[in-house]
Order: C-alpha cells, then sequence, then structure tokens
C-alpha cells in the first residue's frame, strides 16, 4: 500500500482525489492527517504550475512522501488572463464573491461576444522524494456572462458561461460540473501520468 499525501486542507478536494484513485492501492493523507495543516508555504510562483510546485515539494520535503498539490483559478482573456493565479486574493480574500463577479462584469462592459472569453484552469502537481515532479493541467473554456446565474459551484461559477451547454457552471449539477470541469481533466491526466510513473 503506497501513501500519497495531498497538499490540501480542503475535504472536498480530498474527495475528488480519492474517487479518481479508488481501487488503487494508495492511501490518501491529507496535510491535517500529517499535523501539517499549520506549516506556512509562500506561493510567490508566477503561473499555476509553479504555485503548485512550490506546495507540492515543501511538503514532500517536509515528510519524505510523494505528495500531490493543486493550484486553480479563473483566466479572462480581455483582462490579460486576471485573476488567474490571484483567484483567490482578487480584490481582496474575504471579498464576498458575488462583489468580485460583478466588478469583472462592471469591468467587461464594453466587451462583447466571442471577447469576453475566459477559461477555469487546474493544476495538479507532483512531487517524489527524490525530487522528480511532474505536472497535469486541465482547462474548461467558457465566456464570462452579463449577470450572475445560478446557485451551485462557488468561487467565479455563477458568472462562467459554456456556450455549449447554455448555462453557467453554478447552473450544472454538481456531478455534470465534475464531468466537465477542469479539476475533473486535470484528475484525469494526472490518474494516466500516475500509471506512466508506475506510482498505480
Ligand atoms: P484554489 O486553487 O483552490 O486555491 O482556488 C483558487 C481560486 O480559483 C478559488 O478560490 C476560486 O476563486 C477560483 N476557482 C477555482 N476553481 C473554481 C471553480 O470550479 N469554480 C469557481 N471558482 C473557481
Amino acid at each position: 500500500m503506497k501513501k500519497i499525501i495531498v497538499a490540501t486542507g480542503n475535504e472536498g478536494k480530498m474527495k475528488e482525489f480519492r474517487q479518481i484513485l479508488q481501487g488503487e492501492d494508495i492511501i490518501f493523507s491529507s496535510l491535517k492527517d500529517e499535523n501539517l495543516q499549520d506549516v506556512e508555504i509562500v506561493e510567490d510562483g508566477s503561473t499555476f504550475e509553479e504555485n503548485a510546485l512550490i506546495k507540492a515539494r515543501k511538503i514532500s520535503e517536509l515528510t519524505g512522501q510523494i505528495v500531490l498539490a493543486d493550484d486553480s483559478g479563473l483566466e479572462v482573456d480581455a483582462l490579460d488572463k486576471a485573476p488567474g493565479i490571484y483567484s483567490a486574493r482578487y480584490i481582496g480574500e474575504d471579498t464576498p464573491y458575488t462583489v468580485k463577479n460583478n466588478h469583472i462584469i462592471e469591468l467587461l462592459k464594453d466587451v462583447e461576444g466571442d471577447d469576453r472569453s475566459a477559461r477555469f484552469v487546474c493544476v495538479i502537481a507532483c512531487v517524489f522524494p527524490d525530487g522528480r515532479s511532474f505536472t497535469c493541467r486541465g482547462v474548461v473554456e467558457g465566456q464570462i456572462g452579463y449577470s450572475e446565474k445560478g446557485e451551485n459551484g462557488f468561487g467565479y461559477d455563477p458568472i462562467f458561461y459554456v456556450p455549449e451547454l447554455g448555462c453557467t457552471t453554478a447552473e450544472l449539477k454538481p456531478e455534470d460540473k465534475n464531468q466537465i470541469s477542469h479539476r475533473g481533466r486535470a484528475l484525469t491526466e494526472m490518474y494516466r501520468k500516475m500509471k506512466e510513473y508506475g506510482i498505480v
């Protein structure tokens, strides 16, 4: 049985990692399980890949185990890909998402149609105790809507409109969002690479 640490304090994310690798000979351990929830990690990278690797590397150095970490966010093309890696901190960590979302809508008030393109990005990094590492990226393309719509999901979901589905990701049932989401796609890619590296 292999142990893999997922460098997150988020139970929802732990569940998603367990789900994709269920049936494999792996025990997943969270930062809380490792008593590492208070470790300070300065995410000062300039890309999702760098930040995910910073997190995974720090925890792998502390534990000597294989560690997975993720970093995700929303890129809006008309805003030079902001909020990007700053998605959680955008106009203040504690600012309610309805304020963040309406701020983005306001910034895009003169932007029409395809120029409202945006994407959710999720990068998962895997770091081995010997220092080797790999990253996987999952993306879902969409557009910024003209108003918030939908009650499901979290964060920027109410303004993330997916043209092929004709709704925002906040209007999708959780299981339907998982099917198309950036995190779901990054997890699928991670599973493929874990096989390549002989972890599963
Ligand atoms: P983290 O990678 O969990 O720190 O997520 C960074 C931030 O990106 C979140 O706090 C949200 O603002 C945004 N974000 C990431 N994934 C999603 C999503 O699926 N829906 C809405 N917002 C998201």
